[in-house]
């Protein structure tokens, strides 16, 4: 058996973390742990907090550290992220990571790297404004780069609903920049200072970038 992976996919909103972690998730056979899928899975609810929550998330601004580091460290207690988990998403700012080590060591786990997915942002402003995904399962398509075979029909589920995240428009994704920039940027210094940094060039295709990372973790 092999042995566990636990990884941390970071990178600049749009960079294809959510994309590489699904297709790692299949390839090493751990668990994805998307803190912003947890918190839109949060903000469908309709609580006064699940309101709130959704207002922040549309206008890109950051959930607590207290709650975040909260909601992982209670997930990756669970079963089946015991083979491994890819964090994508998290941390995005430097006392998350600092609370993650903290985590980590508490459980006796030892983080394996953190993958940077380097991508420009006029790329990332295109990437986000042209996705959308199937309501049925989840497939992710692009209006210019990745078009379903059928117009309107999702290739892996038949599915012909699509849905865009209200999140991924112009004026959020700028919030959402600067929030990576100064909050976010900072751990990926704090990950090369622990020896734990390794960078790919997310401006590939996907199955480059996939390679690119599975090469990094000696997966083939
Ligand atoms: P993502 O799906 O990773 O792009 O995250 C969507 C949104 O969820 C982000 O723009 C943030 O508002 C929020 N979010 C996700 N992860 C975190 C985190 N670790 N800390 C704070 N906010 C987060």
């Amino acid at each position: 058996m092999q042995k566990p992976l636990r990884i941390v996919l970071t990178g600049a909103p749009g960079c294809g973390k959510g994309t590489q972690a699904r297709i790692l998730r299949e390839k090493a056979h751990i668990c994805h742990l998307s803190t912003g899928e947890m918190l839109r899975a949060e903000a469908t609810k309709d609580t006064p907090f699940g309101r709130n929550l959704k207002a922040a998330l549309d206008r890109g601004e950051f959930a607590t550290d207290e709650m975040i580091v909260d909601m992982v460290s209670r997930r990756i207690d669970e079963p089946d992220c015991q083979n491994g988990f890819i964090l994508d998403g998290f941390p995005r700012t430097l006392p998350q990571a600092f609370a993650l080590e903290k985590i980590l060591s508490s459980k006796y786990i030892k983080l394996d790297c953190a993958i940077e997915i380097q991508v420009p942002d006029e790329i990332i402003m295109e990437r986000i404004l042209g996705r959308y995904t199937c309501a049925k399962c989840g497939e992710g398509y692009h209006d210019k780069n990745i078009k379903p075979k059928i117009y309107g029909v999702c290739d892996k589920c038949g599915g012909t609903e699509f849905i865009k995240r209200a999140d991924d428009n112009r004026e959020t994704v700028k919030n959402r920049l600067v929030n990576y920039r100064q909050l976010t940027y900072p751990t990926i210094s704090y990950f090369e200072q622990k020896g734990l940094l390794r960078c790919v060039d997310g401006t590939g295709s996907i199955s480059a970038t996939a390679g690119k990372i599975a090469e990094i973790l000696g997966l083939q």
